[in-house]
């Protein structure tokens, strides 16, 4: 069993929709396949702003007109394509779901609020509607399909906006679902179920995430994300023309460069696959013949010690400092405690060696909620007011060579001094994988730009 997960861009429009069905299909007459779908390109990002935009009554038609012709095309296009595609059908569907969105959008309106929940069972419509298209695309050529309904068989825990999946008992319930052998198997992405039955969502970017789990539920041969890119590349090719196609990453890389913020994949898509050792393939839907990067458990420098530099964007840091923190044993984890009791994930830390001192970065988006319950958990101590600064972003440089080699981080600093970047703070992973600085975010495209050059000595970046 192969699984495939086609990202948002190779299904934007009926040409790549039914690009990506052909690569389905392709594998189908290999092995059984696995397709998992996201939503087509921008239908998201409506679907979350109607909900948004409802909560404080401002107008969504525009959103939710430009959402319905964005299906309305692509199955305009994959009906002219082979006139077998049920056209008035599938279009039913879309109309149905928005429908029900429509009378959502109502409630929210009223009530002037949206809940966690009700957003989910939104903003998930994209990928549900994703399989129902790709569903009659194989039907019309004949094949046989079997869905698997994430909300019943992935199992998640955590919020409704950003849960895990629990994968020993998923892996139970899709086992139990006993999936006959000719079937081309389907699954929407960005989705699961809590123990409730409720749906849930897997956060932003959350389908390569879903199909990593349902490679591992599958015990599948191999977990394909099939994008806009050729593979991983040594930083976003968007940002540096002459940035280098990776051939072959560890787990351990990959995870690093896409906790650190490289979009290519989903930072938990490796998660799942590492235990059960299943690689990782990122392929381009779009020049499909292109051999992608490998992610898997070997370890092959390519010959570069450095695989990849990063920014993460939109980080605040915190600066607990005071008298009160020297030689206070446990300081450090009352902070980091109280911080993941409030779900708030700690990005990166650096302690000064005097423990005068513990500066930490967190999400921008949660550095309201962690101020407050900072401030009240070491109100009795001896401490300056905490400092928060916005605006930040991380800096990564990651690869596995890097525990042998020396000098990397004094180019990497050296480069962001000359490009007369300020370094807020360094931090090194603990397994000596990575090396990252903070900076002002409106400098992070430079600061990425001018790594690049420094460690792979590529030809100037011209802007
Ligand atoms: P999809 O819609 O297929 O999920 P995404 O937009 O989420 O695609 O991810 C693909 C994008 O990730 C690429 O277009 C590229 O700009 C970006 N990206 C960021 N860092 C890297 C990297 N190191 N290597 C390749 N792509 C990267
Ligand atoms: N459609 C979702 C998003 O845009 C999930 C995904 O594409 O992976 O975040
Ligand atoms: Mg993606």
């Amino acid at each position: 069993m192969r699984v495939l997960k086609f990202g948002g861009t190779s299904l934007a429009n009926p040409e790549r929709f039914s690009q990506a069905a052909k690569l389905i299909e392709r594998a189908h007459l290999e092995e059984q396949v696995a397709g998992v779908l996201s939503a087509p390109a921008k239908i998201t990002n409506h679907l979350v702003a109607l909900s948004e935009k409802a909560a404080l009554n401002q107008p969504t038609d525009s959103h939710f007109n430009e959402a319905i012709d964005i299906f309305y095309n692509i199955i305009n296009g994959l009906h002219a394509e082979n006139n077998k595609f049920d056209l008035a059908g599938t279009k039913a569907l879309v109309d149905a779901e928005f429908a029900q969105i429509k009378d959502l959008l109502e409630e929210i309106r009223q009530a002037g609020k949206v809940s966690d929940a009700v957003k989910a069972t939104i903003d998930c419509r994209g990928e549900k509607l994703s399989i129902a298209m790709m569903k009659a695309w194989f039907e019309a050529r004949g094949y046989s399909v079997h869905i698997v309904d994430p909300v019943k068989q992935l199992l998640a825990k955590g919020g409704y906006l950003e849960s895990s999946v629990e994968i020993v008992e998923s892996t139970k319930r899709v086992d139990a679902a006993s999936i006959a052998k000719d079937k081309v198997v389907l699954m929407a992405g960005f989705t699961a179920g809590n123990e409730n039955g409720e749906l849930v969502l897997l956060g932003r970017n959350g389908s390569d995430y879903s199909a990593a789990c349902l490679a591992a539920c599958l015990g599948a041969s191999v977990c394909e994300i099939w994008t806009d890119v050729d593979g991983v590349y040594t930083c976003d090719p968007r940002l540096v023309p002459d940035a280098r196609l990776l051939p072959s990453l560890s787990y351990r890389e990959a995870m690093e460069l896409s906790y650190f913020g490289a979009k290519v994949i989903h930072p938990r898509t490796i998660g799942p696959l590492l235990p059960k050792q299943i690689p990782c393939v990122i392929k381009n839907t779009g020049n499909s013949s292109a051999p992608g990067s490998i992610i898997d458990g070997h370890v092959k420098s390519e010959g570069l010690q450095v695989k990849g530099i990063t920014n993460l964007d939109n980080v605040a840091m915190f600066n607990v400092s005071g008298p009160g923190m020297q030689g206070m044993v446990g300081m450090a984890a009352r902070v980091f405690s109280a911080m993941s009791k409030a779900g708030i994930s700690v990005i990166l830390i650096t302690q000064s060696s005097s423990e005068y001192s513990i500066s930490f970065c967190v999400p921008v988006k949660s550095a309201d909620a962690a101020k407050a319950i900072l401030e009240q958990e070491l109100k009795a101590h001896d401490l300056e007011p905490i400092e928060v600064a916005k605006d930040l972003s991380i800096i990564s440089v990651v690869g596995d060579g890097m525990k042998q080699a020396k000098g990397i981080a004094a180019r990497f600093f050296s480069a962001l001094a000359q490009a007369n970047i300020s370094l807020v703070a360094i931090a090194q992973g603990s397994s000596e994988r990575s090396i990252s600085a903070v900076v002002a975010q409106n400098k992070a495209i430079e600061a990425v730009k001018a790594t690049h050059q420094a460690l792979f000595n590529n030809k100037k970046v011209v802007d």
